[in-house]
Order: C-alpha cells, then sequence, then structure tokens
C-alpha cells in the first residue's frame, strides 16, 4: 500500500567539521538541524553514520521512618516511610543526571551539585536533569533514549512507571517510546530486599546534532 505521507528530499548535504557528504533520504528539520533519529528512520535499516555516546548512571538511597516523601522519577510513590537525602533524594532522576553528564565525560552530579551547598537542599532534581541535558544541548549533542530500572522491594511501582516514563519524555523532550522505566525487587536480599535502600540504573544514548543545508 502507498504511503500518504509527504515525500522526504531525495537527498540532504549534511555538513560537519569542515566536511561535507550528501545522504540520500535525509529529511530536513526546522533550524537548519537534521536529528540523526530521523537519519535512522530513513536509512532502512542500514545505520548511517553518527556521532553517538552512551552514559550510565547509578543511585542508591537509604529509606526509612521519617524523611521524605518517596520520590522516583519526578513521581510521588505512595509508602510508609521516607528517603533520606539533601535534595529531593529522586534516586531515577538523580541516575539519569549522572548518566547526561557521563555521555561527554562531563562528571558527576556531586561535583555539579554539591550536597554541602545550601542551594540544593530539598531541591526538586529535575532541575538537575534539566540542567544537565541543557548543558549536552549546548555542547551540540541530545538524548536519543533512556534505558532505567529502579530497585524497590516495595510497594510495586505499578502504573507509578508509566508516569515516570512520561515525565522523564517530558524533561529531555523526547518521545515516550525512547524512554524506558523498568522496575525491580531485591528478592529478600541485600539492602533492596530488606526495604533499607532504593537503588536505580539509567543507561542514556546521546547523539551530536547535525548542521544541515539540503540540496533537493
Ligand atoms: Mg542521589
Amino acid at each position: 500500500m502507498a504511503s500518504s505521507a509527504a515525500p522526504w528530499p531525495a537527498r540532504a548535504t549534511l555538513s560537519r567539521r569542515g566536511v561535507s557528504r550528501t545522504i540520500p533520504g535525509v529529511k530536513a528539520c526546522g533550524d537548519g538541524l537534521v536529528f540523526a533519529n530521523d537519519v535512522l528512520c530513513q536509512s532502512q535499516g542500514s545505520r548511517t553514520t553518527t556521532d553517538c555516546r552512551i552514559g550510565l548512571g547509578t543511585d542508591c538511597h537509604a529509606l526509612g521512618a521519617g524523611g521524605r516523601p518517596l520520590r522516583i522519577g519526578g513521581v510521588t510513590v505512595d509508602a510508609p516511610f521516607g528517603v533520606a537525602a539533601h535534595s529531593d533524594g529522586d534516586v531515577l532522576l538523580h541516575a539519569l543526571t549522572d548518566a547526561l553528564l557521563g555521555s561527554l565525560s562531563l562528571g558527576d552530579i556531586g561535583s555539579w551539585f554539591p550536597d554541602s551547598e545550601a542551594e540544593n537542599r530539598d531541591r526538586d532534581s529535575s532541575e538537575f536533569v534539566v540542567a544537565a541535558v541543557d548543558e549536552l544541548r549546548r555542547r551540540g549533542w541530545q538524548p536519543v533514549n533512556v534505558d532505567s530500572t529502579v530497585h524497590l522491594e516495595r510497594p510495586k511501582l505499578g502504573p507509578s512507571k508509566e508516569q515516570m516514563r512520561q515525565r522523564i519524555s517530558e524533561l529531555l523532550r523526547l518521545p515516550l517510546e525512547a524512554v524506558s522505566v523498568k522496575a525491580k525487587s531485591g528478592e529478600r536480599v541485600g539492602p533492596v530486599g530488606r526495604a533499607e535502600a532504593v537503588e536505580a540504573q539509567v543507561v542514556v544514548l546521546v547523539e551530536r546534532m547535525v548542521s544541515e543545508s539540503p540540496t533537493g
């Protein structure tokens, strides 16, 4: 069946690091940018070379009586215990921030937002994520997709995972399908299994934004 979608340009010239090359089937985007996501979509399975890097982030916070409300992925989770932290203690957003910074070897969340500084006390961790992704974009990079796992014995995260995906996709300006949030219990083993801690692991792929001058 023929597609009703408007045809894409037959080719476009990409310029990067002083070198120009013509790639077939590339889509021109608004501000003179071509996003590699689109390049990949149009390459019909043959991956077009682009600059990509990956970042890894992990985090852990203690759980217990008192403390702050349990906040994960920008979502408040109803739980009979709190989390110990200087900021809002969002383990998933902290790991995400580290993954974003790590993708470009920019250090870690502790060096950017020290817990010794009063301005970071009680801070909404979404601000850390936005600052990190803004720094990536300032340097000419953007996130492509995120995969993550939250380790928590209880409560079960259930529908909250979809809310977390939604919030992270908003913070990173990514489509929902580019954000994955998974959850695992600790099987009653270790700090997570004894409900003493919540942990998160995040992997993020980033790509260099490419300048573009279409040739028709
Ligand atoms: Mg943390």
